[in-house]
């Protein structure tokens, strides 16, 4: 077995593991390989190892491998997850199946506008800046319902969710804090009429902290493909 198919197969026995540690039903999280500044190559070995969906932060990056894997396209999901400028949201919009770092209205709506017609609507998780940090991108959690609720009513987006990614902390107790916090906001959401579910949260170093508090899909870029230069 190759290297990526063995770190893959660990990632979901990890994933199993923690799902059936939190008490929730199998194959209730989904495993997003995030693939940035990994080869082409390399993400058809995972993709031959049976992974189907991946996850990448850089648009020009994305685009090189999403057409040197456009024999497999229709096999494959591919979701943005990185800063996402003004600019650069009509490529996203075109050739990304899901963007998880929706967090502004205006960029909502051009990737709404943008979405082509002969697609399905774009599938959006709203980023929510959980931890509070100055330095990091997702809405203000004080802002987060009201975007929520308009990005919903955009005609060619799907929101399906939120997103965050909070200060790392080795501690599982510390871990678990923001994800729990995350998961309060969507379940708020979701009683206020939102068709919300997905909760796309945990890493490489705290997927079972994300899992136990209500993650649904998590990204992991390290476990799976090594450390990054
Ligand atoms: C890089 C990245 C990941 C994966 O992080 P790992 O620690 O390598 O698993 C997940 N989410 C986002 C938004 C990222 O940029």
């Amino acid at each position: 077995m190759s290297t990526i198919a063995l770190n893959l197969k660990n990632v979901l026995q990890r994933i199993d593991a923690a799902t059936a540690g939190a008490g929730r039903p199998a194959h209730s999280v989904q495993l997003l390989a995030v693939s940035k500044t990994v080869s082409a190559d390399v993400v058809r070995e995972a993709f031959a190892a049976g992974q189907r969906a991946f996850g990448e932060n850089y648009v020009q990056e994305a685009l090189d491998k999403i057409a040197a894997l456009a024999d497999v396209r229709e096999s494959l999901q591919w979701h943005f997850i990185g800063p996402l400028q003004s600019n650069k949201t009509r490529l996203v919009a075109e050739q990304f199946d899901w963007v998880h770092s929706v967090d502004r209205l205006k960029t909502a709506e051009r990737l709404s506008a943008q979405r082509p017609a002969h697609c399905a609507p774009l599938q959006v998780c709203l980023q929510v800046n959980i931890s509070g940090e100055a330095s990091k991108s997702g809405a203000a959690v004080s802002d987060a319902a009201q975007l929520a609720h308009r990005i919903a009513a955009l005609p060619r987006l799907r929101l399906r969710g939120l997103m965050a990614i909070p200060e790392p902390h080795d501690d599982p107790t510390l871990q678990r804090k923001p994800f729990r916090a995350l998961r309060e906001l969507w379940e708020q959401l979701r009683a206020e009429g939102l068709a919300l579910d997905t909760l796309s949260m945990g890493m490489s170093a705290d997927l079972e902290a994300a899992i136990a508090e209500g993650a649904t899909l998590v990204r992991i870029g390290t476990a799976i493909f090594g450390a990054r230069a």
